[in-house]
């Protein structure tokens, strides 16, 4: 058994390792150790606490897969509940068919199925909301200009992702995220988009990112690093080639090149991957007493 996890999923890593340990599907072991991430106020990027879209509400997009039939449930810029994940575990276990819930319709669903709202937007996320309204020239502008405001400094990247493995050969993957903060309203990331966000299927592997999600859109990330898998590339090797990818996208000047993956592959090989400096991954299999912290290796750009 295996659990792979961006670094923020530390604190949920235990509860997936417990239910691998019991026996328990690597579903509900991605889904038990999102929702801890979820409950975290402290984490600005995830669930409750995370920051808001740019008009001070708070819109979270979730997603996960099971890897032994490919099925899948997502929700995407739902508001006023505090675990997504599980949300869209509904949709996947009790909707036929249906894979994606956005907005209204995925709170609606929510509702129906007994979840509990909540208020998301925590003091701390609120003040850091309002310092960036506060900004000279804000007040007035049109939306799509406060958004554009609104990027660095004050922006904070950030989504939990978690892959599983368990002792029946069974993969699963979840991501959770807030997306960016002070994101334009309806802005949704890859995290609930599966194959650029989120990918698994138990004959080959999976891979989540964490990042700026337009561009695992726009490569479709996750699912071609699987595809890579298929093919016979080692999870190293795979994640280089996709991220390669990534260098023949053009962006912004103002944005940098921030896209990170995890994957595992059917083995339980595992690796962390980044275009950025100094980040990190955990993992934890069933004979070890505690998550162990790797740094990520640094992928760069030709
Ligand atoms: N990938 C997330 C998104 O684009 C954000 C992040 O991971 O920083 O919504």
């Amino acid at each position: 058994m295996l659990v792979v996890a961006s670094e923020n999923g530390k604190v949920g890593i235990g509860a997936a390792i417990e239910i691998l340990r019991a026996g328990g599907s690597a579903l509900d072991a991605v889904e038990a150790a999102t929702r801890e991430v979820e409950r975290n106020e402290h984490d600005h990027s995830v669930g409750v606490g995370g920051y808001p879209n740019i008009l001070g509400e708070v819109e979270l997009d979730a997603s996960i897969m099971e890897g032994a039939t490919r099925q899948a449930g997502a929700v995407a810029a739902i508001r006023g509940f505090p675990h997504p994940i599980s949300v869209a575990r509904a949709i996947l276990d009790k909707l036929p068919h249906h894979v994606l819930l956005a907005g209204e319709g995925a709170a609606q669903f929510a509702a129906e199925h007994g979840f509990e709202p909540m208020t998301l937007l925590t003091p701390e996320a609120e003040a850091a909301w309002r310092r960036v309204t506060q900004r000279p020239g804000f007040a007035g502008a049109s939306l799509t200009v406060q958004a554009r405001m609104a990027q660095d400094p004050e922006k904070t990247v950030g989504t939990v992702d978690f892959l599983a493995l368990d002792d029946h050969g069974h993969i699963a993957s979840a991501v959770s995220t807030s997306g960016w903060a002070f994101k334009y309203p309806g802005r949704v990331g890859d995290s609930p988009i599966i194959g650029a966000g989120n990918y698994c299927d138990d004959r080959y592997g999976a891979c989540a990112c964490t990042g700026l999600g337009e561009l695992s859109i726009r490569a479709s990330l996750a699912r071609m690093t699987v595809a890579a898998l298929a093919r016979g590339l080692s999870v190293s090797e795979a994640c280089h080639e996709t991220m390669a990818d990534l260098a023949l996208l053009p962006l912004p000047a103002t944005i940098p090149p921030a896209m990170s993956m995890v994957a595992i592959d059917r083995h339980g090989n595992h690796g962390g991957f980044t275009l950025a400096e100094g980040l990190k991954y955990v993992w934890q299999d069933g004979t070890m007493a505690e998550a162990a912290t790797e740094e990520r290796t640094q992928i760069l750009l030709g």
